[in-house]
């Protein structure tokens, strides 16, 4: 049974908005500052905002762990932004940049970039090393979504 509503954080002013399901197509905006919530991007989180977005928030949280200085992680960057709508409302995007925020990388023990990791209710549900394409990320995604579902 599917719960009739999600919590998602908004990525503006960090305010808690309950979203019903049915409703998370319908470009939802936050009912405190009155931007969208989804903006068919990835959001870049640090050690401040991620918790919110992972733990607090209800919606898959795909994580893509990237750093400036790696090579495969920039030509991957552009494949996960144009996933980003397509993902979208199902789970939300994320980047974190593992030498601005290391601690992030150690809690997940990050031992490669790219690394793309699932995350639903703050726990992992899946990981996949290596830049990917778009199509790839995208299907990705879906296929450990469906999995995780029938968990
Ligand atoms: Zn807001």
């Amino acid at each position: 049974m599917n719960a009739p509503d999600h919590l998602l954080a908004c990525p503006h002013c960090a305010a808690m908005n309950r979203v019903p399901v049915a409703r998370l197509a319908e470009q939802p905006k936050c009912g405190r500052c009155h931007a969208p919530l989804f903006m068919g991007t990835p959001l870049a989180l640090g050690e401040a905002d991620f918790d919110r977005h992972a733990l607090r928030s209800t919606l898959p949280l795909l994580v893509d762990f990237w750093a400036p200085w790696c090579g495969p992680c920039l030509q991957m960057a552009p494949h996960f932004q144009q996933a980003a709508p397509l993902l979208e409302p199902a789970l939300r995007l994320a980047k974190v940049d593992t030498d601005a925020s290391p601690a992030l990388g150690n809690r997940f023990g990050i031992r490669s970039i790219p690394t793309l990791v699932l995350l639903r209710d703050g726990a992992e549900v899946a990981r996949q090393a290596g830049a990917m394409t778009r199509e790839q990320v995208v299907q990705w995604a879906r296929m450990q979504l469906a999995a995780a579902r029938g968990r």
